[in-house]
């Protein structure tokens, strides 16, 4: 598939959950072209460090490993896009009350089996994180945070506050913990002023 071209330190963190930035490292599912944020297995680790998935001693070191197994990095990286596919119409089917598809829950079923346990937390920069038992060559650790993320939201109550951007094409999910529940928009700096300036437009030509 044809991608806009992009770097992974520029995609914006709206989600407010692991799972859901990222869902939203690609912009958009709805586009036929879109741009993809994950285009390497590098940048997968990338993303990881700078969300405080991975520290960034372990980052460096899985990318040291991922240059002398550079079929299964490319491997891991066509993992981590079908398991974004599957969450993002998981969580979808969820904000429209849908019955989510059996094939997308084998998908993350099957990549939790291949997980380990989450044996105990570790002290992050930005608070806790799951830790496991040995300093695995795993080249699909990046992954194990943002599954135990998406399974720790959708067991839990918050699940009901995760929506979609309204913003025409745009398919980025977060967490609306707004007090009345109301945010409409991945970005009021984005999606947001955009569809203001578009009301704008349409009112002033609406009266010529
Ligand atoms: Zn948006």
């Amino acid at each position: 598939m044809a991608t806009v071209n992009t770097c992974v330190h520029d995609v914006r963190l709206v989600g407010g959950r692991l799972c859901l930035d990222f869902v939203n490292t690609v912009d958009s599912h709805l586009k036929s072209v879109p741009k993809e944020y994950l285009k390497c297995y590098s940048d997968l680790v990338v993303w990881s460090v700078r969300l405080y998935a991975l520290n960034q001693e372990r980052g460096d070191y899985l990318i040291q490993v991922a240059a002398q197994r550079p079929v299964e990095a490319n491997a891991i990286i066509e993992h981590a896009k079908s398991l974004r596919s599957a969450l993002y119409r998981i969580f979808s089917a969820l904000i429209h009350r849908h019955k989510p598809l059996d094939n997308d829950l084998d998908i993350v079923n099957g990549a939790l089996v291949a997980a380990p346990y989450r044996s105990r937390i570790l002290a992050s920069a930005n608070g806790f994180v799951w830790g496991y038992a040995d300093e695995s060559q795993a080249l699909d650790q990046p992954l194990w945070q943002v599954l135990w993320s998406a399974v720790d939201l959708l067991t839990s109550a918050e699940c009901q506050l995760v929506c979609q951007c309204a913003g025409e094409g745009c398919s980025w999910l977060f967490l609306d913990t707004s007090r009345t529940h109301s945010r409409r928009w991945c970005s009021m700096a984005d999606c947001g002023n955009r569809f203001k300036a578009q009301r704008h437009y349409a009112r002033h030509y609406k009266k010529l």
